[in-house]
């Protein structure tokens, strides 16, 4: 039996995509190979990256002047790519300013890490209320090489509904947990990255798109897997990529344009979301911790209104621990926040969210 995951990653993929995968596991296109089992620099393989870059570029509406990277090392990685591509000096030390908006622990982690190459200017912070809201933006100074923000905070549920004003400055955001759910302008960023596990296929593959005049600023003692223009000048195939994660984003993205694009996912998720919010708005017993203007459409954090800390921890677990025996797993809270979150991406099916709510209330009577 097929359970609903509502894990925040790696997450849930749609079905359609495992049958697919599946069908061509052990012959695909007709080469009598996995995709698993070809070389990177095959006849075969190239057009599997190459259609995954295009349809990238087609949803996303990726300008021109953008380069797109399929890279590994995760997230994680970025948090300190970025620094060291835009920010570090001549020799390994400080290097140049940059703006950091702390608005959970994904942030902070790229603060940290930024800190070691960069002059990092945290210039707001939602830490005083728990990361439930997304504070006031202030602009950067002239001389930042760059800013960079948490688009959507997949630990706390909180998601930027306005982009900051930066002037010239390049704006950078991690986009894993949002990546697709919406329409992303991507001409108002200098960078966007996202690990895949959470919105496009399963972990191992980094997603970076960079604008062009970003490239090329690394330091000559950077390693060179983490300098930007390795990647870009050998089109991801410095080294082996991760062949097999870059051809499910394909088929992720195929399903995606099929279903209508970004315009037709982004209907879905508010669908979703808006469900699920109006009935932890109603409900006597669960609610979002979340302020209603900075709500994620893709990870919802809720706990219970126990006034005591023992009965809501009692609650919580055997909240968690009764879903999971009806087949709605991995809905416990982030260990560093507890309570519970539902985590529903591009790929949770709204069935998933209506029988969520339905235990839900079975629960709460
Ligand atoms: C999951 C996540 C990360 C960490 O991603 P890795 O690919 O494990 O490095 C970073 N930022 C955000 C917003 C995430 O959701």
């Amino acid at each position: 039996m097929r359970v609903y995951n509502f894990s925040p990653g790696p997450s849930v993929l749609p079905l359609p995509v495992l049958e697919r995968a599946a069908a061509e596991m052990l012959d695909a296109n007709g080469t009598g190979q996995s995709v698993m089992e070809m070389s990177h620099r095959s006849k075969d393989y190239k057009p599997i990256i190459d259609k995954t870059e295009a349809l990238l570029r087609e949803l996303m509406g990726i300008p021109a002047n953008y380069k797109v990277l399929f890279l590994q090392g995760g997230a994680s990685l970025q948090f300190s790519m970025v620094p060291l591509n835009l920010a570090a000096g001549d020799a390994p030390g400080i290097g140049k300013k940059a703006t950091y908006i702390d608005t959970g622990i994904w942030s902070d982690k790229a603060i940290k890490e930024g800190a070691k190459y960069a002059a990092v200017d945290v210039k707001a912070s939602s830490k005083d209320k728990a990361y439930t809201y997304i504070p006031d933006a202030p602009a950067p100074a002239k001389d930042d090489a760059y800013y960079h923000i948490t688009l959507n905070n997949t630990i706390v549920g909180t998601r930027w509904d306005k982009l900051p004003d930066t002037g010239s400055v390049p704006l950078i955001s991690d986009i894993s947990s949002c990546i697709l759910s919406e329409p992303i302008d991507v001409s108002k960023f200098g960078i966007l990255y996202a690990g895949a596990q959470k919105n496009l296929g399963p972990a191992g593959t980094t997603v970076v798109i960079i604008r062009e005049d970003l490239i090329g600023h690394a330091p000559a003692w950077a390693p060179v897997m983490l300098k930007y223009d390795t990647h870009v000048t050998e089109s991801s195939m410095y080294n082996t990529p991760p062949c097999y994660g870059i051809y499910m984003i394909g088929l992720v993205l195929d399903w995606i344009k099929g279903l209508g694009g970004i315009s037709a996912i982004t209907k879905m998720n508010q669908e979703k979301a808006a469900l699920f919010y109006d009935y932890l708005d109603a409900s006597k017993l669960f609610y979002s911790p979340v302020e209603k203007q900075f709500r994620s459409l893709m990870n919802i954090p809720f706990v219970t209104m126990a006034d005591d800390d023992a009965k809501k921890t009692e609650q919580e677990t055997r909240f968690v621990k009764e879903a999971a025996a009806v087949g709605l797993i991995n809905l416990a809270g982030h260990r560093l926040v507890g309570g519970m979150r539902a985590s529903i991406y591009n790929a949770m099916p709204i069935d998933g969210v209506k029988a969520l709510i339905d235990f839900m209330k079975k629960f709460e009577s």
